[in-house]
C-alpha cells in the first residue's frame, strides 16, 4: 500500500537464521509491543472486514499468533494448519517442495463445512511454497478461499509469482 506504517520499525533483521546466507526477518519485537502489535493486527485485518468470512486459516506457527488475532478481531473462527502429527483428529494433508526436501501439513478434515469462506494467514511470504500448499489444502477441505494474507512479502524469492490463483494475496509490508 502506501506510506510504511511506524510499526514496521518494530521487524529486524538477523543475519544467518536458521542456516548461513539466510537473512531472517523477526518479527518477535512487534508482538512484543502492545499498540504496534495491535495496529499490525488492525491493518491486517481492514481488507476483509467486509468479506464475510467464517474463519481464519493461520499457518504453523507465527501464523497462528497474527492468524488468532485477527479472527478475535473479526469475530470469526479460527483453524490451525500444522506441522504433521500434532492435529489429534483425522486430518487432510498437503506435501510440498522446499529448496531440499518436502514438508507438509495438516488440517483437521472436519475443521470447517464445505463452502465456508476463510481467509488464510501467515506471517511471512517468501518463496511461496508454504501458502500454495495451505491454498491446496483449503481447496482439499472444500472451503471457499475469499484471500491469503502475510504481514511481510520478501520480494525476488519468488512467492507473488509463484501465487498464480486468482485469490487474492495481500501483504502489508513488501522488502
Ligand atoms: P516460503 O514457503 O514462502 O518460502 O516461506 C514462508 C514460511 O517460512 C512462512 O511460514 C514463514 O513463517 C517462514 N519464513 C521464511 N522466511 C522467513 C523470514 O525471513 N522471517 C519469518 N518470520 N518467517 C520466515
Amino acid at each position: 500500500s502506501s506510506a510504511t506504517p511506524a510499526w514496521a520499525g518494530r521487524l529486524r533483521d538477523i543475519a544467518d537464521f536458521p542456516k548461513p546466507g539466510i537473512l531472517f526477518k523477526d518479527i518477535m519485537p512487534l508482538l512484543a509491543d502492545g499498540p504496534d502489535f495491535a495496529a499490525a493486527i488492525d491493518a491486517m485485518v481492514a481488507p476483509w472486514r467486509d468479506a464475510n468470512l467464517q474463519a481464519v486459516m493461520g499457518i504453523e506457527s507465527r501464523g497462528f499468533i497474527l492468524g488468532a488475532a485477527m479472527a478475535r478481531v473479526l469475530g470469526v473462527g479460527f483453524v490451525p494448519v500444522r506441522k504433521p502429527g500434532k492435529l489429534p483428529g483425522k486430518v487432510l494433508r498437503q506435501d510440498y517442495t522446499l529448496e531440499y526436501r518436502t514438508d507438509s501439513i495438516e488440517v483437521h478434515a472436519d475443521a470447517l463445512p464445505a463452502g465456508a469462506r476463510v481467509l488464510v494467514v501467515d506471517d511471512v511470504l517468501a518463496t511461496g511454497g508454504t501458502l500454495l500448499a495451505a491454498l491446496s489444502l483449503a481447496r482439499q477441505l472444500q472451503v471457499e478461499v475469499v484471500g491469503a494474507a502475510v504481514l511481510v512479502e520478501l520480494a525476488g524469492l519468488g512467492g507473488r509469482e509463484r501465487w498464480t490463483s486468482d485469490v487474492p494475496l495481500l501483504a502489508n509490508l513488501v522488502y
